[in-house]
């Protein structure tokens, strides 16, 4: 009881922001469900994050990264340990690149919405597929968050790393193992923030193809739904949405939970659903798609906390 009195009251004295302790996860997460996490910690800056990790690190102390907590799951027992958020950290600037290019340096807590928005501001081209795409930078990067063909890896230069010791490194592209909605991590590293490469374009052009995107994705996603995107990896050669529709699954429902009428890769909260209405309709549609099609569906979002 001491020790766990210790390490709040110290956590409290290296956090310049608030500590928010036995937090609701269901606030902090796009789908609305979750319990409660020993402590949410929101760092202030980079080097503050840094001091946080190795701390809770030296302590023994469950860690979790959250961005926008919009591709995230938290059961209803809630997690025992620090989740660490990265709201705090937003700063965003550009840097010429010569005549054709420039970047954007972006710290982890940064949205890709304003991200996007400064692309259409400086007419930067290259980063349109992301209007739309709910996450954060960091959260966007560490799932190489992608649409329309083009995925997060396309445009990144490099991606700044904190290691569990609360050291940071820049990482170029080309070192970092990207793949289909993941970056491959070292063991308790954090994504400070990533540096994006785009090209100088015509800004009408890059406004114009936002709205397009922003338009298409309305009339696709059932986005009047708190959500948590994307359920499913697609499968090579087939969308999981066509393969739960295929399967009967559109409209399937446990408790609040509901597989989506609009598009089958969504599950949605219908206002009361709780963490285990939610993987439960998981666990029934991956149960039911491998009977009817012989497809093992692989989640694409993340799921913790205590079973
Ligand atoms: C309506 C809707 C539409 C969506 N459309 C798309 C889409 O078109 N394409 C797409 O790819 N995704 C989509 N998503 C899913 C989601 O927005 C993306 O995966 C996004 O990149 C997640 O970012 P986040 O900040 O919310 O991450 P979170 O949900 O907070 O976290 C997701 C994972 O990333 C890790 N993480 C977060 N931040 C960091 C960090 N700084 N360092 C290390 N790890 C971190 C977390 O630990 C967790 O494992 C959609 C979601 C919704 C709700």
């Amino acid at each position: 009881m001491k020790r766990t009195t210790e390490w709040k009251r110290k956590l409290m004295e290296l956090a310049t922001g608030t500590v928010l302790f036995d937090e609701c996860m269901d606030r902090h997460t796009s789908i609305g469900v979750g319990g409660r996490a020993d402590a949410l910690v929101s760092p202030e800056s980079v080097a503050e994050l840094g001091r946080i990790v190795a701390f809770l690190r030296a302590e023994g102390i469950a860690v979790f990264f959250v961005g926008n907590g919009t591709n995230l799951i938290v059961r209803d027992d809630g997690f025992r340990g620090v989740i660490v958020s990265t709201k705090g950290l937003r700063a965003v600037r550009v840097e010429d690149r010569g005549q054709d290019r420039a970047a954007i340096l972006a710290e982890a807590g940064a949205s890709l919405a304003e991200v996007v928005a400064l692309t259409a501001k400086e007419a930067l081209a290259g980063m349109e597929f992301c209007a739309g795409i709910p996450g954060s930078v960091g959260g966007g990067i560490r799932m190489n968050a992608g649409a329309w063909g083009s995925e997060l890896k396309d445009v990144i230069e490099s991606v700044d790393l904190l290691n569990g010791g609360g050291n940071i490194m820049s990482c170029k592209r080309e070192a970092l193992q990207f793949q289909y909605r993941d970056l491959a991590l070292p063991e308790g590293a954090c994504v400070a923030g990533g540096v994006f490469v785009l090209a100088r374009g015509n800004r009408e052009a890059v406004e114009g193809r936002i709205r397009e995107i922003l338009r298409t994705r309305t009339g696709k996603h059932p986005l009047q739904y708190r959500s948590a995107g994307s359920i499913f990896k697609n499968p090579k050669g087939m969308p999981a949405g066509k393969i739960i529709d295929e399967a009967g699954l559109k409209g399937a429902r446990i408790g609040g939970a509901q597989v989506s009428e609009m598009h089958g890769n969504f599950i949605v909260n219908l206002g009361s659903a709780t963490a285990r209405d939610i993987i439960g309709l998981i666990e029934l549609v991956q149960k039911k798609v491998l009977e009817t099609k012989g497809i093992a569906l692989e989640p694409e979002v993340k799921i913790i906390g205590e079973e």
